[in-house]
């Protein structure tokens, strides 16, 4: 498979370097060696997507196409995706060091998004009310307009999609900025909307840095719905800008989510949940499970057995499908987890991993990497570290488990693991986050509400809350 080497913006229809021709190197996540030079899209170049994107939204077909043909054209963005399943894999798997098995369902989970908001908008009713014999008011959705999605560069074609389907659902023109570590597979998005049918301008990508490009999109005052996936302090800043020109923003920041382990739980089945938890992916998971509580009675016998299970996974080449934990996205943020590993050592007890796994004395590889006797304001217990590497903590009551479980800034997800299926309800609900899952794995259903609360984010995105934050909502009221 050939790699390209220049990678561009993607402005009303046509590929495009930046109007200045900045551009910056994208390297490989294993050596950080640059394998492409990429536009860097600057405010003059973020004004050419959105006038596009405006154009096609206010002279063309797209946002009064009627429901079922839009519908078709996302359909047809499903099936292009899915031809490219095997190249996205390929570039995905090599452009963010994720391993090459786990690639490989992105694109089945990409073209799921469109098909899941194809028929969420063919199924799409409106309400009405009658106000006795004298008034009819009937409530309308209407595209919000020129919509900027800012993505991160954990699986980013998945996240890509996952603000595309339901922006361009919606009716909505769209200015994508994916992140600058992982550009590579958004390259394919031009061709998929090309040959889904999509009119030029609908769909902009300009790349570039967060700084320049992001927040240039950000303050533009022609885009009003902003949906950001990223660390929570970039939400704060974007927030802050967009607060400028009253723009709604969709947030959908970091995580620290406990998994709470009860003594009474099937520990086999929570031990592979907290494994998948928090090493597939490479620990790159918003949702990741990364604070493991456990009751105390069983609290030894699960950190022995989550060590062992940690020390057997095979890191390796992202390449190798025998890898099950590739190589993190970028040596700056392979630094960033050392440090935090490091720290992990004086504030808590190594039981497994801590450094460079056997037999790969260089690139961004860590051993899956267990702290056990983690207390609630270590650093490593506290801060989101974005990699493979779990924070272990006992307690003694449900009560204890549910203030730990709340004792982070964070509230994105939760998992909890009990017999006791009552409990289980009651944890859920006194669990600060926006998901919680009990006795079972993080799996995603498209239709359910996804987001966090306090500093893991703002708004839901999933189903109906997806396509109302695309949606300017109108009433009209009729005498009748
Ligand atoms: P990041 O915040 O560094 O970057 C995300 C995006 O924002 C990138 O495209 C970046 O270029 C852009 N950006 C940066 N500064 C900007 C600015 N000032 N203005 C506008 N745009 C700017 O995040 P990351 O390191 O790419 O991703 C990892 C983070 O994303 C983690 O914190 C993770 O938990 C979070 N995340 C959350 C979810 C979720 O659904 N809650 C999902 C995936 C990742």
């Amino acid at each position: 498979m050939s790699i390209p080497t220049e990678l561009l913006h993607h402005i009303d229809g046509k590929d495009v370097p930046s109007v200045g021709g900045e551009t910056f190197g994208v390297g490989d996540p294993v050596f950080g060696e640059e394998y492409a030079r990429c536009a860097a899209g600057q405010a003059a170049d973020i004004d050419l997507a959105v006038a596009a994107a405006r154009r096609a939204f206010t002279d063309g077909p797209w946002p009064g196409l009627p429901a079922r043909e839009r519908a078709a054209t996302l359909v047809r963005i499903a099936e292009a995706i899915e031809a490219r399943a095997d190249v996205l894999a390929r570039l995905e798997s090599f452009d963010t060091g994720l391993p090459i098995t786990q690639a490989k369902s992105q694109a089945h989970r990409a073209a799921e998004n469109f098909r899941y908001f194809a028929d969420v908008i063919v199924a799409q009713h409106e309400d009405a009310f009658l106000a006795g014999t004298r008034q009819v008011n009937y409530a309308i959705r209407q595209p919000a307009g020129v919509a900027g999605l800012i993505t991160p560069w954990n699986t980013p074609f998945m996240l890509e999609t996952w603000k595309l389907a339901p922006s361009l659902a919606a009716g909505c023109a769209v200015v994508l900025k994916p992140a600058e570590w992982s550009p590579l597979s958004a390259s394919l998005l031009p061709s998929i909307m090309a040959e889904a049918g999509v009119p030029d301008g609908v769909f902009n990508l300009v790349h570039g840095i967060g700084e320049e490009a992001g927040a240039a999109l950000v303050a533009h005052p022609d885009v009003p719905r902003l949906s950001f996936t990223g660390e929570s302090a970039t939400g704060q800043i974007i927030m802050r800008a967009a607060a400028e020109h009253l723009k709604e923003v969709s947030m959908e920041l970091g995580g620290k989510s406990p998994c709470v382990v009860f003594a009474d739980a099937d520990l086999d089945r929570a031990l592979d949940a907290a494994v998948f938890g928090v090493f597939s992916l490479n620990g790159e998971r918003c949702t990741a499970s990364s604070r493991v509580l456990v009751q105390r009675e069983v609290y030894e016998e699960f950190v022995a057995a989550l060590a062992a299970r940690a020390s057997a996974v095979r890191v390796g080449p992202p390449s190798d499908p025998a890898t099950e934990v590739g190589a993190l996205i970028h040596p700056e943020h392979h630094a960033r987890v050392m440090e935090y590993v490091e720290i992990g050592k004086r504030e808590a007890r190594l039981v497994a991993g801590g450094g460079r796994p056997d037999g790969l004395p260089t690139g961004t590889y860590l051993a899956p990497t267990v702290f056990a006797d983690v207390p609630p304001d270590a650093r490593i217990f506290q801060e989101e570290i974005f990699g493979p590497v779990v924070c272990v903590t006992p307690f003694d009551t449900e009560e204890e488990a549910v203030a730990l479980a709340n004792a982070t800034r964070y509230g994105l997800a939760g998992y909890v693991w009990t017999g006791d299926l009552a409990r289980g309800h009651r944890v859920a609900r006194a669990v600060q986050a926006g998901m919680v899952w009990v006795n079972s794995h993080n799996v995603r259903d498209l239709r359910t509400p996804f987001g966090g609360i306090k500093a893991s984010g703002v708004g839901r995105e999933g189903g109906a809350h997806s396509i109302d934050f695309y949606s300017d909502l109108r009433v009209v009221h009729v005498a009748v």
